[in-house]
């Protein structure tokens, strides 16, 4: 583990109707961005993917999150999709204070979101706000252990 982000490089410029679909999520928790950095590890295989939006709030029974994911080579091309997917299951000191949950998809390339860091640099405040809420709740799925000194959960 190291103490720097070494997250992907890739990064994805929504388009009109992806944030026009993005959008209609219910309870989207996140301000839409035009703009987002690959979340997974530097030198991943396959394709580029970053949380999108997430659904929530009381019409959601069973909140969910959307990742967008593109190719590296033909951003719009056939590969690039918004879809549902599950959380990575797999948790770092599972049972303990500290522990901190992947934060990535199910399946997904590379090490674990807490193997090399989650690049908060790189997630809005609104992601990190979701986030943070969903460690309070108890959802081992997405939570990253945050440091409560970053001020994570203010307005949440
Ligand atoms: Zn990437
Ligand atoms: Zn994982």
């Amino acid at each position: 583990m190291s103490i720097y982000r070494v997250h992907c490089a890739g990064r994805v410029l929504f388009l009109a109707d992806e944030l026009a679909e993005l959008s209609r999520v219910p309870g989207g928790g996140c301000r839409l961005e035009p703009m987002l950095w690959c979340e997974l590890e530097s030198g991943h295989e396959g394709r580029h993917g970053v949380k999108a939006q997430f659904a929530g709030g009381p019409a959601v029974p069973d909140p969910y999150t959307v990742w967008m994911r593109w190719p590296d080579q033909d951003e719009y091309g056939t590969g690039r999709e918004l879809s549902v997917l599950a959380a990575c299951p797999s948790v770092f000191l599972a049972g303990h204070t500290e522990e901190e949950g992947c934060g990535l998809y199910r399946g997904h390339p590379g090490r674990h979101g807490y193997e090399f860091g989650p690049p908060l640099a790189t997630m809005t405040p609104d992601m990190r706000m979701w986030l943070g809420r969903l460690r309070d709740d108890g959802d081992l799925g997405l939570g990253l252990g945050l440091n409560p000194d970053l001020g994570l959960d203010d307005d949440a």
